[in-house]
């Protein structure tokens, strides 16, 4: 595994002005700046979609109006690295580490620091934790990124929840096949593949980001068995249109990678400059149901503040008056349907 990182005049060959330059050491000192040889390189020229996600940028230090944490999520953690929020789920973050530090990651307050949430002891507190609330059936690892910690660690993890009888499914979230696809290898999906049924959820965001390398990453893991999902993180000036979506999700598709969720952005500190308005997200999904295979739309979800859960949003295309209902096609058309057992209830 090759890391670039940030050496004060140049990322990776892109050399900065004096200005950028001294921005960008700003930014270092407080939010981590990391990126792989592999993704700098996607990078065509100067504010395109992956130097945007990646090169620090002064707006961060200029976010103070959000908090950094506005999902409760510490809050939310009976023992420390395990979010339960939902009666039947947990988050497990077992790194704090990525191999390129999105710059408008919601976990911005905990990724690239030093201290490793997930020691020993912190593992066996949160299996023992899980182990004692039968309720659990779903155990995403999340971080940072699982998949930065080595086959054998990430196997250690895997084999502590699969002695949990009333853990059904597990699922890793990673943006490894997009930043780090050299990491997926036929050893680790030959390791993977033990613990069925894995899931994995992984994070493109724009259509730049597919690329021989990735698609090979994702066509390991899905030869393996994996079902593989999407999250996209909705991000202005970046793919907040209706054609960089289309070719997005249609293209997942084709590496065989089921959209998920796109997510509003969260209001974490830091950030505010990729938000878009939730108006313009519906118009999105409004832009894709109906115009490309429904395999490829994913749910438009808005993570509430105070950890209050997941809401998933749509466009307003229905109206519902007595038994009728007013609809709207995806070409525009409004639509008379009467729902004929409404009179019988
Ligand atoms: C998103 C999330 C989950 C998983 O939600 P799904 O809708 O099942 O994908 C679970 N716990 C927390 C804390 C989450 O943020
Ligand atoms: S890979 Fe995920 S956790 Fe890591 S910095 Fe990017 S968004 Fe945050």
């Amino acid at each position: 595994m090759q890391y670039i990182t940030y050496n004060n005049t140049n990322i990776y060959n892109k050399t900065l002005t004096d200005e950028q330059a001294h921005n960008a050491s700003l930014v270092s000192a407080r939010y981590p700046v990391c990126l792989t040889d592999y993704y700098a390189g996607l990078i065509r020229h100067q504010d395109d979609a992956i130097w945007k996600q990646c090169m620090p940028d002064a707006r961060e230090l200029e976010d103070y109006s959000q908090c950094a944490d506005p999902l409760n999520e510490s809050h939310l953690s009976p023992v420390p690295g395990l979010i339960h929020r939902y009666p039947d789920r947990v988050v497990l973050l077992v790194s704090n580490r990525c191999p390129v530090y999105c710059r408008f990651c919601m976990r911005k307050r905990l990724v690239g620091s030093g201290d490793a949430p997930m020691g020993e002891s912190e593992l066996c507190a949160a299996l023992d934790y899980i182990a004692a609330h039968p309720a659990i059936h779903d155990v995403i690892l999340s971080g940072g990124d699982p998949l930065m910690l080595d086959d054998q660690s990430l196997s250690k993890i895997l084999t502590g929840l699969r002695a949990i009888p009333h853990i059904a499914i597990i699922r890793i979230g990673t943006r490894v096949p997009v930043t780090l696809p050299g990491r997926i290898t036929p050893g680790l999906c030959n390791l993977l593949r033990t613990f069925h049924p894995l899931f994995i959820n992984t994070h493109f965001n724009h259509p730049d980001e597919i690329t021989t390398a990735s698609a090979h990453a994702c066509s390991l893991l899905a030869d393996a068995g994996i079902p593989l999902g999407n999250q996209t993180v909705l991000l202005k000036g970046v793919n907040d249109s209706i054609e960089t979506m289309r070719a997005l999700m249609t293209g997942l598709l084709t590496l065989r990678v089921r959209p998920y969720y796109l997510h509003q952005m969260d209001l974490v500190q830091g950030t505010a400059h990729f938000r878009t308005s939730v108006r313009s997200g519906l118009e999105i999904i409004r832009g894709l149901r109906g115009h490309i295979s429904g395999l490829g739309v994913p749910h438009y979800v808005i993570d509430l503040p105070g950890g209050k859960g997941k809401v998933a949003v749509l466009p307003d295309d229905v109206t519902i008056r007595g038994n009728m209902l007013q609809l709207r096609t995806y070409t525009g058309e409004q639509v008379f349907y009467e729902d004929i057992t409404a009179l019988q209830e």
